[in-house]
């Protein structure tokens, strides 16, 4: 079986972060928005980026430490490196206050964290390329679009927001187990093993 590099997108993915952004997005816009359509929560709200961004800046505490890990992650981070795979986890959250609480929610849940990439808002496809990525998980279908065309394999975690037609490439998964059935399968074809894998 091939040892893989796994890239492991956070939000959405590994924390539940959205019924908590969403909860509180109510509360604060006194809207009562029930789940996300699009990823654009600036759409959603009707409010500029810049409001929703101090918006987070100032509620980022709360928000970025009040979220349940997804149902499945905690075993299946675990089942993953148990199988010898690495973990990189690639988030569009930015390095600095967003990156310490970020680190804090992963202690606090004690989930794995030994490498992690914070974008800051910029594409992962330098992330993913820099740390020879081999399959990338993620729920936002501008990712995952970027990622497979560099020919990494991706596996889209369904939600509300990324419904649609699939390329080739990328692979929808409705929850953490059909993950950890697409990663074995990858680890043992031919085509990975075939492209090379630093
Ligand atoms: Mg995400």
């Amino acid at each position: 079986m091939l040892k893989l590099r796994i890239g492991l997108d956070i939000d959405g993915v590994v924390a539940d972060s959205f019924p908590v952004f969403l909860r509180e997005l109510n509360k604060h816009y006194g809207k009562d928005v029930k789940q996300l359509d699009t990823y654009d929560m600036t759409e959603i709200y009707g409010v500029e980026w810049d409001e929703m961004s101090q918006f987070f800046h100032d509620n980022m505490e709360y928000l970025f430490l009040t979220p349940k890990p997804m149902t499945g992650a905690v075993e299946g981070i675990n089942y993953i490196l148990e199988t010898g795979h690495e973990i990189v986890y690639v988030t569009a959250r930015a390095p600095g206050s967003e990156e310490k609480m970020t680190c804090k929610w992963f202690d606090d849940n004690n989930i794995y964290r030994d490498k992690a990439c914070f974008t800051g808002g910029l594409s992962k496809t330098f992330a993913v390329k820099e740390n020879g990525i081999d399959i990338f998980v993620d729920d936002f279908m501008t990712n995952a679009l970027e990622i497979a065309s560099l020919g990494v394999p991706v596996l889209l975690m369904d939600s509300p927001y990324n419904q649609g037609k699939l390329p080739q490439g990328v692979t929808r998964c409705y929850c953490w187990d059909e993950i950890l059935c697409q990663i074995d399968q990858l680890s043992r074809s031919k085509n990975v093993m075939n492209r090379g894998t630093p």
